[in-house]
């Protein structure tokens, strides 16, 4: 296994000036094996075998460096991560089988009985059980709060509060809250940030640069981008990984496979052409939606009537790749619309190179009581829309068939 790929990178960082993204995603973190291929290998191995037991006993004591077992490293899945930390400028990441596993550990490794954890109330649903019912069933307190409040999350703070956490922008209303203000409080309490960044995508906001101290993916979304595999990646600073992270992950388990880090891997190389793409038509999406006759509200980080535009534009380069929907005439119009559509598909996922549509008060929010989905803007009318790669002229051209059919 040669590393040469990534001295000499290395050295082009310090001697010429730092990489670009794009050039990053597509050669950074590479092992090369003695065959020396050119694309990524995929080791899909469970363990390690050693040339003398001695060499074992120096792997196992941390004496010599090398791969032992893959629920806790792998050469694929180390690839993956190296490649995460350069995107992110971190210096440690963990990937993890799914997001949900990210968010999970990087909560749970945290706390124990006793602790408190604040986070803001639009969550992702299994997040949200994962504060709301599952810290709490261990003695950790937790406290969700309106994310755009800072005197509410102020106000929830204890001596006992370990953990900030929240996602910006949200789904779906794609409410943006302020990482700086937010990771400074936390900071002040004797707390960690942790921010679970999958609606900016990791080109688009750096929670690390506002202060973040851990920032979670679920990889599922942009990072695969083609719908493949599940996946979730933990990016934090080296000594918050060796010391708090990598132990509960290596006895736990939540562990990525080495094939869907390879895919991955290979879907980080077009990341910016995908997430560029996307973002570009979900802006001329939101412009076209906000004109039509039957759509009451459009929530697009980036458009100047969206409640944070100032503060989405000092914390994001762009608005991001989804766009949330009113409809005039409640569910029935929201199903016509979808239901129309030829081009967009129906489902519940996003992120991805196909455009998807969901319906957020019958699906994902679905488990919500009414007055829960009204606090977080969540009406019968909503439409969440994950814009994909395809043609804008063609998306915009299936809205507007979806629109016809919505005024009946
Ligand atoms: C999808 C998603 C998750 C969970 O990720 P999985 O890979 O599906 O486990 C967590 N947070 C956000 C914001 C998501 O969109």
């Amino acid at each position: 296994m040669s590393s040469d790929t990534d001295s000499k990178s290395s050295e082009t960082d310090s001697k010429r000036r730092p990489l670009k993204p794009a050039t990053q995603l597509v050669h950074g973190g590479v092992l090369r094996s003695p065959f020396g291929e050119l694309s990524e290998a995929l080791f899909l191995t469970q363990s390690f075998v050693y040339p003398t037991m001695q060499a074992a006993e120096a792997r196992f004591k941390g004496d010599e460096p090398g791969f032992i077992y893959s629920r806790f490293s792998n050469p694929t899945v180390a690839m993956f991560e190296q490649r995460m930390c350069l995107l992110e400028g971190a210096e440690a990441a963990r990937a993890t089988a799914s997001g949900m596993a990210a968010v999970t550990a990087s909560l749970l490794s945290q706390v124990k009985a006793g602790d408190h954890v604040v986070a803001a109330r639009a969550l992702f649903g299994s997040c949200l059980y994962v504060v709301e019912e599952l810290l709490p069933r261990f003695g950790v307190e937790t406290t969700l709060v309106d994310g755009a409040d800072l005197a509410a999350w102020k106000k929830a703070l204890r001596k006992e509060t370990k953990v900030l956490f929240l996602e910006t922008p949200t789904n779906p209303g794609l409410e943006v809250y302020d990482l700086k203000a937010l990771a400074d409080l936390a900071h002040e309490a004797g707390a960690r940030l942790v921010v679970d960044n999958v609606f900016a995508t990791p080109l688009l906001q750096k929670p690390f640069e506002f202060g973040a101290d851990i920032v979670v993916y679920s990889a599922t979304k942009h990072i695969d981008g083609q719908g493949r595999c599940l996946g979730g990646i933990i990016l934090a600073s080296r000594a918050l990984i060796d010391e708090t992270l990598h132990n509960f992950l290596r006895q736990t388990g939540p562990a990525m496979s080495p094939f869907n880090a390879w895919v991955m891997l290979k879907g980080l190389e077009t990341l910016p052409l995908r997430v560029a793409q996307q973002a570009s038509s979900a802006a001329k999406i939101a412009d076209f939606l906000a004109e039509q006759p039957g759509v009451t509200r459009v929530l697009y980080p980036f458009r100047d009537d969206h409640p944070q535009a100032a503060l989405a534009r000092r914390q994001m380069t762009g608005g991001g790749t989804l766009v949330s929907f009113d409809v005039a005439g409640g569910k029935e119009a929201a199903f016509a619309l979808a239901n129309a559509l030829e081009i967009v598909k129906i489902s519940n996922n996003l992120g991805d190179a196909k455009s998807l549509v969901t319906h957020p008060a019958t699906t994902t929010h679905q488990r919500l009581t009414p007055e829960a989905r009204a606090a977080l803007g969540i009406g019968e009318g909503m439409l969440r829309l994950s814009v994909g790669i395809e043609d804008c002229d063609d998306l915009l051209y299936d809205l507007k068939r979806g629109l016809s059919a919505a005024r009946g």
